[in-house]
């Protein structure tokens, strides 16, 4: 059986993170398994944005930096690779989110190598889903001998959740990211694009940091929630089904993760999932908020939980009073729906992706309910969000 390690970790302390890390990869069964004196080890982050660690919208430097530090103990070079999503000024700003994440320091104090994803070159590989599109990946995911994935754990405006699954969209460099929005706007097509690039690299391991994980709406504009677990796997949707559950939904209920489930990725029957570590059963994280297109849970039918998103749908808008005027959300609407001047966006072409949700660094873009009886059920006391 699969397994998945949930250990407890309430801070961001280098030695309690070591400790509890390799505790968990030796239940794992070691990291001779995964890696050897020599190898060359990529660390995919989760860098979404120009970000500090303690927003929880990334994974937290100093989890990044235990890795690190693990691993060039075992003789290993590492890695630090992702692409953040978004424009500015025609270009991603990953090189800005490198630095303002910390993870530059990191690596100048740990003797790491950062990859830009933008500007490493890519691969060739081809699509497995109904797209069947030539994908073009960050390279350095196929030069390294492993590859680890280190997700964060967040709520997703647009896909509920975002975790192990969808962590590798950053594979794919720069604004190319647009294009597959555009293409796929829809979470569950979206979910085949995620289920293409995990069968096409491979990720030999997945560790979570859900220290500080994010509740409400994320992956970036939601609230810090101190999940104090870090959770490992093999197997990136084991991870993510157990990891869901720990919020209080079922992985039925994330649409971006149908298609690997149908495309069989990993393990996403609970039941066959053995969980090790601090924790022998799924722990509960009480109070979490999930994002407003979800409501209620146990909801397993999933056209029943399209209706109930359909009628609690959120549309985004810009506040002005908080926008500064960046032009981010402008830059990487993939349908070009923002007026750049005004910032109004034209509903007949947006193709509701959340993108500019996500990306404005100043909460600005705002999620509306469209429908008016929503409105009201959520005025009323019984709209609360769990
Ligand atoms: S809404 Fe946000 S991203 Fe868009 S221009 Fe304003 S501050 Fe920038
Ligand atoms: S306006 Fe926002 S939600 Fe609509 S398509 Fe553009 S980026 Fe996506």
């Amino acid at each position: 059986m699969v397994k998945v390690i949930i250990q407890e970790c309430s801070e961001y302390e280098i030695n309690s993170l070591i400790l509890k890390i390799n505790d968990g990869i030796e239940r794992l069964g070691g990291w001779d398994l995964f890696v050897r004196p020599g190898d060359i080890v990529l660390l995919k982050v989760n860098l979404i944005g120009p970000k500090p660690s303690e927003s929880a919208a990334i994974t937290h430097s100093e989890f990044l930096r235990a890795i690190v530090r693990i691993l060039k103990q075992r003789g290993c070079e590492v890695w630090i690779g992702d692409s953040s999503g978004g424009a500015i000024a025609g270009i991603a700003p990953t090189a800005k989110s490198f630095k303002v994440s910390g993870y530059e320091e990191v690596a100048k104090e740990e003797g790491a190598i950062i990859k830009n994803f933008d500007s490493e070159g890519v691969m060739e590989v081809c699509s497995k889903s109904k797209y069947g599109e030539t994908m073009y990946l960050a390279k350095p995911i196929f030069d390294a001998d492993v590859v680890i994935n280190l997700p964060k754990l967040k709520t997703h405006s647009a896909g509920i959740y975002t975790g192990a699954v969808k962590n590798v969209f950053g594979c794919i460099p720069g604004l190319r990211k647009a294009k597959y929005h555009k293409m796929a706007p829809n979470p569950k097509d979206f979910g085949e694009i995620l289920a293409d690039i995990h069968q096409s690299a491979k990720f030999q391991l997945h560790i979570m940091d859900g220290i500080y994980a994010m509740q409400g709406e994320g992956p970036t504009a939601g609230d810090v929630y101190l999940g104090n677990k870090i959770l490992m796997s093999t197997d990136p949707l084991a991870l993510d089904t157990v990891a869901i559950n720990m919020i209080g939904m079922k992985i039925e209920e994330v649409p971006n993760l149908s298609a690997a489930i149908e495309r069989e990725i990993g393990e996403s029957r609970l039941e066959n999932i053995t969980i090790d570590g601090d924790f022998k059963s799924v722990p509960q994280l009480e109070g979490f908020r999930l994002p407003k297109r979800y409501k209620g849970s146990n909801r397993r039918n999933y056209n029943v939980l399209i209706k109930v998103i359909d009628f609690f749908k959120t549309a985004p808008r810009i506040n002005r009073k908080k926008c500064r005027n960046c032009n981010v959300c402008v830059e990487s609407c993939p349908v070009k729906a923002i007026n750049t001047d005004t910032k109004q966006i034209d509903y007949k072409i947006c193709i509701e992706c959340m993108c500019c949700h996500e990306l404005c660094m100043h909460k600005a873009v705002e999620l509306k309910k469209e429908n008016l009886l929503a409105r009201i059920f959520d005025s009323l006391s019984f709209g609360k969000y769990r």
